[in-house]
């Protein structure tokens, strides 16, 4: 995996786990299909807030390294299958 900006959009949860559109859950990812555009969403057991690029920019100024805040913003399951 190369350290680029994640083409599709990430989602953390309350427990700060990241996960993409695919490996989401699927309560995350029926909410998804019908308000795509969300920047929270709020399922039965959960909360998902999107990831933006300024909340990756904040991390990688806090970190002082954008591949480090990269890392902790790559969905888990993309990061052990890379
Ligand atoms: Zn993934």
């Amino acid at each position: 995996m190369t350290a680029t900006t994640p083409a599709t959009p990430t989602w953390s949860n309350l427990n700060g786990m990241p996960t993409c559109r695919e490996h989401a859950p699927m309560s995350l990812a029926s909410a998804l299909d019908l308000t795509p555009d969300a920047r929270e969403i709020r399922t039965p057991h959960d909360l998902w807030t999107r990831i933006t690029a300024a909340d990756l920019h904040a991390a990688a100024a806090h970190l002082g390294s954008m591949a480090q805040a990269r890392r902790i913003y790559t969905c888990e399951t993309c990061r052990h299958n890379n």
